[in-house]
């Protein structure tokens, strides 16, 4: 067949709630991939991880075939499986001794059969899901505000704002098309100001015309005096729990914000005046904070605000929660969290379950919240869950406390575990494993942070014996005998869905796609993307709130004292505040991005960014390796110096786990404290401590088949074009050992050089590089880019034991712009030449010129040139 005259697909993006469109078509070695000109949400870009998803879709790694028991099991074994040890644990125990641990990355359509199973059929609310830990403080916020979880405005609201605030959000790395569209709208309009407000300094602030470095968790205080600030505009009539509101927060003068947040008198009332004098004001705010023990304060000061000052709903105004998964809306809408029942309808409100309980026909509703996904695991850990099922996540790695959480998975007497891939932290405990589809081969929608409904469909085969997760879940119903699960397609349960939005629905709930009932088959496949409500017979509706009519009882917004709980005091052997979250190329637990090595090519170890006075205090400096701890756990992490991060604080990516390094789950480190209102884990606020950790062996080994897992201290491991990569460090100085553990009986030549310790190798095979290795006593100082270019080539054996490319040969060092593969040396140079903005940097060398995820990075080399004046910052290298 010839693949390469297939057309392109339609679908979206896998990855974060920017939801961008993406056109895939199959080709004769491989996908490709570019960016949807006709998606509304990204209107033809993509960033890095985008650009890469053709990279990801090989079938290395996949769970192809059921296994029970560790054994390859037949479809129906399976499925019996999962039936038969859930129908026992409820006749045994109750319907709540069951559950199922969800995540944003399900299809709608499998979010909405999982819920439809547990609360109508299986008749418990056990069912969280992994974007507990990632929005349910924004949830929770909308919900006490608004009466509903809904986001009012959209993506052009924060183009046409003149005033965008990002509160806890590195929009550049996290929601980077988004924040290519800000930087757009702000090279046409200038006079368009970006606040940031963020512990540490990222690629955001580098663009922010003011950066608030409050300390961590001190937003209430922050917002709380600026509704004290602000003047009450006649849309304050409608909303209630002003006065309260306003008499919380009478005690924040700025003296007072100031003596909270560690900012300076001035820096706030400069952001106040700027909000004050600025109607068309956005605020946009993600995990920094909803990732909090007060998450869901922080989401009501911020609407607040908006509320008094009547800056909701209307064009280039509102409050925004940039949500972090590609599904975290779609699961919100089906009710995917324990507390929520399908279509923003409320698991307490006998009115709702009754609708809810006549569309599914169902025999047994659940009538009370389940557990959310922190109390759902310790419920597993002490018994009371006696089978669980997890799908399309890897709590493992991402819950806090995750030892515990591991140790739960290994008590629970039955684990069936739904993925994509054959080996995670989390599926080697698994009872039953079952292969779902995954990104290009399922067919389903998702909802982006906009309200945007988008169709992900299907362009490759289903492999091995993978099939979609909606098709399983509804095989088990059916199994434990239930009616109701006998669809042919997602296109049937999307009707369902949308039919049950709009079942006696009249306006009283915002969620409503009645609009798009009856679409059938083909009207599905053709679906374009779209923005929620779409209320059948009613004229399109793009925000919400500005007619001043909220989802409460009363009708109007309800304004919330809120509180200031002081951060937790820091006990002295513990005196580090750990900040946690992602890089600009990596997502989750890395089991797609992991994959590719153009995505690895920008940071590819764990590492921790420590400020360099607590550097020096400590002893550790640029390269060295540290251990990071506290009585839950350990990481043993490489060590980044950099201003960016603030005295006494710390960072650490999320990405790394047991299987892509030795010891670098940071999430073993954080404790399991929750928002009281929300139960959304506190990930960016663990007490820890720092020490060096000193190996007696440094290595870099690079080769063009897999290493096994090596038992070093520490280790990560990343794809490279023509194999793998290894950075590692052995406690035991014995070089002759590390060279077995990684290249067993293959031969290898090279150096060693006694009086420095150091040893340099090569493997060839038929006149090609297939292995190299370095060791040193030290931090191996190589040019990973020569060595990792070399692999797999024709390159002498000399050239690569070189370790650096020979003379006028200059070495790109750690790669910057991942579209072009341009590294940080030949832009150094590029700004010695004269290249001055970010734009002359890309008419020299592409750099930046693509998916725009490099500019910040390409900026902060520039402001850290000789020649630059002001603010002196480093790439991440
Ligand atoms: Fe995917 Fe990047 Fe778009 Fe997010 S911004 S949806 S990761 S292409």
């Amino acid at each position: 067949m010839d693949a390469g005259a297939r057309p392109s697909v339609a679908t979206t993006c896998p990855y974060c709630g920017v939801g961008c469109g993406v056109l895939a078509r199959p080709e004769a070695d491989g996908v490709a991939v570019s960016g949807d000109p006709n998606h509304p949400a990204n209107l033809g870009r993509l960033c890095a991880k985008g650009m890469a998803l053709g990279e990801t879709v090989g079938l290395e790694g996949r769970l192809l075939h059921p296994a029970v028991a560790g054994r390859r099991a037949s479809w129906e074994a399976a499925i019996a499986a999962v039936a038969d040890a859930f129908s026992h644990a409820i006749a045994a125990h109750g319907p709540d001794a069951v559950a199922l641990y969800g995540s944003g990355q399900l299809l709608t359509e499998d979010y909405y059969v999982a819920n439809k199973f547990m609360k109508g059929f299986v008749g418990s609310a056990n069912i969280d899901t992994n974007s507990r830990l990632c929005m349910a403080s924004s949830v929770a916020g909308h919900k006490r505000a608004f009466g509903a979880d809904t986001v009012p405005g959209t993506y052009e609201d924060l183009e046409a704002a003149d005033l965008l605030v990002l509160v806890g959000s590195n929009l550049a790395w996290c929601h980077p098309v988004l924040f290519q569209r800000v930087m757009a709208a702000k090279a046409l309009r200038p006079a368009m100001r970006i606040v940031v407000i963020d512990p540490r300094k990222t690629a955001t602030t580098a663009a922010a015309d003011l950066h608030l470095a409050l300390a961590p968790d001190t937003d209430v205080p922050l917002f709380a005096g600026l509704l004290n600030h602000v003047h009450p505009t006649p849309f304050l009539a409608h909303t209630e729990g002003s006065a309260e509101a306003l008499e919380a927060a009478a005690r924040w003068t700025i003296p007072a914000v100031a003596a909270a947040t560690s900012l300076s008198e001035g820096a706030i009332a400069a952001f106040y005046e700027a909000f004050a004098e600025t109607e068309k004001t956005v605020t946009v705010y993600s995990q920094g904070v909803n990732q909090s023990a007060c998450g869901t304060d922080k989401v009501n000061a911020i609407l607040n605000v908006h509320l008094s000052t009547g800056r909701i709903g209307r064009p280039g105004m509102g409050p925004f929660s940039a949500t972090g998964q590609p599904n975290a809306m779609g699961g919100r809408e089906v009710g995917g969290l324990a507390n929520m029942l399908a279509c923003h309808m409320e698991l307490g409100n006998a009115a709702h379950r009754a609708i809810v309980q006549r569309h599914w026909a169902a025999p047994r509703m659940a009538s009370a919240p389940g557990l959310k996904a922190v109390d759902l695991f310790e419920a597993v850990h002490d018994g009371r869950i006696k089978a669980l099922w997890v799908m399309a996540t890897n709590p493992s790695a991402s819950l806090p406390d995750a030892a515990r959480v591991d140790e739960a998975l290994k008590r629970v007497p039955f684990l069936a575990v739904s993925d994509v891939v054959a080996s995670t932290d989390t599926l080697r405990h698994a009872d039953v494993a079952l292969p779902a589809a995954a990104w290009g081969e399922k067919d389903g929608t998702v909802t982006n942070s906009e309200r945007r409904v988008s169709r992900q469909r299907a362009f490759l085969p289903l492999p091995g014996e993978a099939r979609p997760d909606w098709a399983i879940i509804s095989d088990v119903a059916t199994a434990m005998g239930f009616d109701g699960f006998n669809y042919t397609g997602p296109h049937e349960i999307f009707d369902e869905h949308a039919a049950l939005s709009a079942a006696d629905n009249n306006g009283t709930r915002d969620f409503d796609i009645g609009g798009l009932v009856g679409l059938g088959r083909a009207g599905y496949d053709r679906l374009a993307p779209q923005q929620w409500p779409i209320r059948a017979g009613a004229p399109p509706k793009t925000r919400f709130f500005a007619d001043g009519r909220f989802y409460t009882p009363s009708g109007r917004a309800q304004m919330v004292a809120t509180h200031f709980q002081p951060p937790q005091k820091r006990a002295p052997r513990y005196p580090f505040v750990l900040n946690t979250g992602r890089v600009r190329d990596q997502w989750h637990t890395m089991t797609r991005t992991g994959r590719a090595p153009t995505l690895s090519a920008h940071i590819a170890e764990p590492f921790v960014e420590i400020h360099p006075d607590d550097a020096a205090a400590i002893g550790v400096g640029a390269a060295d390796l540290a251990v990071v701890e506290n009585p839950r756990g350990r990481i043993i992490v490489r060590v980044l110096v950099t201003a960016r991060q603030r005295r006494g604080n710390l960072f650490v990516p999320i990405h790394w786990t047991d299987e892509t390094s030795a010891c670098a789950r940071v999430d073993a480190l954080v404790d399991p404290v929750t928002d009281p209102h929300s139960g959304q884990p506190a990930l960016k606020s663990a007490r820890v401590a720092v020490r060096p950790f000193r190996p007696a062996l440094y290595g870099f080994a690079v080769s063009t088949t897999a290493f096994a897992r090596p038992p070093f201290a520490y280790f990560a491991e990343a794809p490279v074009p023509a194999g793998v990569a290894m950075e590692f460090a052995a406690l035991d100085a014995d070089a002759n050992a590390a060279l077995k553990t990684l290249f067993g009986d293959r031969r290898l030549d090279g150096v060693t050089d006694q009086v420095a310790g150091t040893h340099r190798f090569a493997a060839m095979a038929h006149g090609r590089v297939t292995g190299a290795v370095f060791l040193a006593p030290a931090p191996v100082a190589v040019s990973r880019a020569h060595v990792i270019a070399a692999l797999g080539t024709d390159a002498p054996l000399s050239a690569v034991l070189a370790g650096r490319p020979p003379a006028g040969v200059a070495d790109p060092g750690p790669t910057v712009c991942t579209c072009f593969g341009v590294g940080a040396n030949p832009i150094r140079a590029a700004i010695a030449d004269g290249a001055t903005t970010v734009e002359a940097v890309g008419a020299c060398l592409s750099a930046g010129t693509n998916c725009g995820s490099c500019r910040a990075e390409i900026a902060q080399l520039i402001a850290a040139a000789p020649s630059a004046k002001g603010a002196r910052e480093g790439v991440l290298s």
